[in-house]
């Protein structure tokens, strides 16, 4: 059953509060939704009294697109059962499971799907994006395991799309996002990884980075799909290594070793649930965020010089590249699948005097790199066009699904689509 929280209810701040600090928006009411018949009530009480709707998972959009300003929040947070089968190797997750909650269930098992590195990001908007994460090398990107999604669409019907069923829907909700309706569940193929994995990093100093990141660069091309190559850049050097996840290899270390001269070492094999829980303190929620991202599709000489000409911020890069390549583009929604690396800066302070000079520093990094970028992944975007996301004939296909499932935009805090003008 539905709670509805009203400012200056019990929970009603805990509910609109999310990652990024710097948002703090107050919906009129809050929908904390149980069960699909909740959403389905929700979404037809947001059209009938035109109040601006959005949805929740877990609160990682960097922008706040989950919160509105005034009208309808669609809380799934309640909605956060998963569970394993067996048998066919799949896991059914309600559409306000946070990733750690997919992990833990399916760890139990020695089984994962592709999800993101941080435990506290939501199943719902990752995966509605795409879905990066260390098993995508291996296995494909979250949305590329997804079999089955539960949506209710914009006139309140409850919908299951599925290769085979509504197949226009279920290509879209690949990769594009929130447009098409709330998914109040989805079916995920798992696959046997079993428990560990190994984290390698490498420290160069600033004058050795250049060369390095360059060495780098090359061992990319033949590493094993179980590795995916990762790089920090900081006013102060680099930080070089992977993640491997698969029976554990470390025929790589020593050609990291020979990058160049490594100030600091770490390699570590853990546990697969600690990888991906590593970085939920550093990327926890009290902090004001800014971030901008690329994807580039080749690394040139010229953009490592200057990635590593930071204004004082850092960066980091993420190689894509092994099953997701693999999937035809035309496929899915989700785009780039010819992507390299993909490239973030970000910066996160307290003082909100500190607001302007900090994301000043992170859109100048971003632009100095921009010659070097072709498109940026749609859970990236902050405030740039949607076209960035998606080539031209993508983005026409899509705008022609959203006019099908969401003529009117009810669904339009989010990385949004405008519906095509539907002919005759
Ligand atoms: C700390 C951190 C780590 C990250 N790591 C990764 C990573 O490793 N890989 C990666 O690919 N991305 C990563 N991201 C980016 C992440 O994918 C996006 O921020 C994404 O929007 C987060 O989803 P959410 O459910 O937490 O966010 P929310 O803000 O709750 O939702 C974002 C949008 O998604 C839509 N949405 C969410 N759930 C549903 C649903 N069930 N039905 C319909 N629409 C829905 C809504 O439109 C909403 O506006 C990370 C982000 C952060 C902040």
């Amino acid at each position: 059953m539905t709670t509805f929280l009203h400012p200056g209810d019990h929970g009603y701040d805990a509910a609109r509060s999310i990652w990024n600090a710097m948002i703090d928006r107050r919906p009129d009411v809050i929908a904390r939704c149980t069960t699909t018949a909740d959403v389905v009530e929700a979404v037809r009480l947001a059209r009938t009294q035109n109040l601006e709707l959005a949805v929740r998972c877990g609160g990682h959009n960097i922008a706040g697109l989950a919160v509105p300003d005034g009208g309808l929040m669609i809380d799934l947070t309640p909605m956060n059962t998963v569970e394993i089968d067996l048998e066919r190797q799949t896991a059914f997750v309600q559409g306000g499971a946070l990733l750690g909650e997919l992990d833990r269930a399916a760890q139990r098992y020695g089984l994962a799907t592709t999800a993101g590195n941080v435990s506290h990001t939501g199943v719902g908007g990752l995966t509605l994006g795409g879905g990066m994460g260390w098993l995508a090398r291996r296995f494909g990107l979250a949305c590329d395991n997804v079999t089955a999604y539960e949506v209710v669409t914009a006139a309140g019907d409850v919908v299951r799309a599925t290769a085979e069923e509504n197949a226009d829907l279920f290509w879209g909700l690949r990769g594009g996002g929130g447009n098409f309706g709330v998914v109040t569940s989805f079916e995920f193929r798992l696959h046997e990884i079993g428990t560990r994995a190994l984290v390698a990093e490498f420290t160069y100093p600033l004058e050795a980075a250049y060369d390095a990141l360059r060495g780098w660069r090359e061992l990319n091309r033949t590493a094993p799909r179980e590795a995916t190559f990762t790089a920090s850049i900081t006013p102060d050097g680099v930080t070089l290594g992977y993640v491997w996840v698969g029976p554990l290899g470390s025929e790589l270390l020593p050609q990291f070793r020979a990058l160049g001269p490594v100030q600091k070492e770490y390699v570590e094999a853990m546990p697969y649930l600690t990888l991906q829980t590593r970085d939920d303190s550093i990327q926890g929620h009290r902090f004001r965020r800014y971030w901008k991202g690329h994807y580039f599709k080749s690394l040139p000489d010229e953009a490592i010089k200057a990635l590593i000409n930071t204004p004082g911020v850092s960066g980091s890069l993420q190689a894509y590249g092994g099953a997701i390549a693999d999937t035809p583009d035309s496929d899915a929604a989700f785009s780039h699948r010819d992507t390299l690396f993909e490239f973030v800066t970000s910066a996160r302070w307290e003082d909100p005097a500190d607001d302007e000079a900090r994301i000043s520093q992170v859109r100048q990094y971003a632009a100095a790199l921009t010659p070097y970028a072709q498109g940026a992944y749609v859970n990236t975007l902050n405030g740039e066009a949607i076209h960035r996301a998606f080539p031209p004939e993508k983005l026409a296909r899509l705008a022609e699904l959203k006019a099908k499932y969401d003529p009117a935009n009810l669904f339009h805090l989010n990385q949004n689509i405008t519906p095509a003008i539907l002919v005759g």
